[in-house]
């Protein structure tokens, strides 16, 4: 096969790139997603591995994007219970009332996040969460403990906690499985789509859209429309479109996985997300066996070349 015409050309079969092409396969659509790598082994491979209903947009007042991804959690829940989890998670709080007076504000539209959260803030955050979590409801709502009930389920918490809020979110173990299995549902309900992985996009040269096989061949297809769901690459497609932008600003972020079997036992399952001494949310759970820590945000340029620095390490390991 040399030049093939399809209804819609996705570049990039991440999740985004993936759901999108079951969607449309399902609607007899017919697509061809490639990707320059492995399907999934982008952005979507390296995630903290939540599948969340946001909890951190409610302190922005992102309420609207707060309920849709509460409602898409509880539907993973129930559509893939093979891959995706309940997640019980506690929330520490170091005084009572801390933070408020920030909460208040964004009602009135500041965007800014408080910088620490008391025991109010938290309670009513969860409240918040339950209620924006209630359709296709799948897990127990939250309730609060206090100083001596949260220590006693988890002993080693500092002396300085004050409260502690308990409630569900979703982790999802191996997140290119779902990115996988959205794309083999594409191609089995529309086999005249077509999934290449390995076949990166080259730079736009004429009508065609070329691709580059593993094989060395090339794959010049036309098409009405083009999806550039390239994630943290979508400039760099853009250019090979022909089309010079700036969409993404550029940071990274990285996880580290700890052997520790103590904190594997006091975790017994759970995730505490916690404040960092710079105020930034990190979460901590057990993760196949041992506890991954996670996630920092800093600037990065070149997706290709990211990894985890010494002083991210040292950042997690303090704030632990
Ligand atoms: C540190 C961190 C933690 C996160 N944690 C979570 C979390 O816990 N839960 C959550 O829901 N979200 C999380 N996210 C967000 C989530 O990971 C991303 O929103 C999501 O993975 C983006 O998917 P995507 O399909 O848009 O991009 P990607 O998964 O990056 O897919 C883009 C694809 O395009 C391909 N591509 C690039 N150039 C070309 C080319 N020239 N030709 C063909 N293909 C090309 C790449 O190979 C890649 O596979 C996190 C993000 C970060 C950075």
């Amino acid at each position: 096969m040399q030049d093939e015409y399809f209804d819609v050309i996705i570049i990039g079969g991440g999740i985004n790139g993936a759901g999108l092409f079951r969607d449309l396969c399902e609607q007899g659509v017919r697509c061809l997603i490639v990707d320059k790598s492995d399907f999934g082994a982008g952005t979507s491979a390296a995630p903290s591995r939540l599948i969340h209903g946001g909890l951190k947009y409610l302190e922005t007042a992102e309420l609207r994007l707060v309920a849709e991804s509460t409602h898409e959690r509880n539907r993973l829940l129930q559509n893939a219970p093979h891959l995706v989890k309940p997640l019980p998670s506690m929330l520490p709080a170091f005084s009572w009332l801390r933070g408020s007076w920030a909460a208040l504000r964004t009602l009135f539209g500041s965007t800014s996040a408080p910088r620490s959260r008391g025991a109010l803030l938290v309670k009513i955050g969860l409240a918040l969460y339950d209620f924006y979590g209630s359709r296709d409801r799948m897990m127990p709502r939250h309730k609060m403990l206090r100083h001596t009930a949260a220590r006693q389920m988890v002993p080693a918490l500092t002396e300085r906690i004050t409260a502690a809020g308990l409630y569900y979110d979703a982790t999802i173990t191996a997140p290119e499985r779902l990115v996988l299995e959205l794309i083999e549902d594409g191609v089995a309900a529309n086999p005249d789509s077509m999934a290449c992985s390995w076949t990166p996009l080259q730079p736009r040269e004429g009508k065609y859209l070329t691709f580059k096989r593993p094989d060395g061949s090339t794959l010049n297809a036309t098409t009405r429309y083009v999806v550039n769901a390239a994630g943290p690459w979508i400039d760099t497609v853009n250019g090979h479109l022909g089309e010079k932008t700036t969409f993404i600003g550029g940071t990274k972020g990285s996880h580290i996985l700890l052997d520790h079997d103590e904190l594997v036992r006091q975790l017994d399952g759970r995730m505490i997300y916690f404040e960092a001494d710079d105020g930034r949310i990190c979460l901590v759970f057990p993760y196949e066996g041992r506890v991954l820590v996670g996630s920092s945000d800093i600037p990065a340029n070149d997706p290709d070349s990211v990894s985890c620095e010494a002083d991210e390490v040292a950042y997690f390991l303090d704030s632990l």
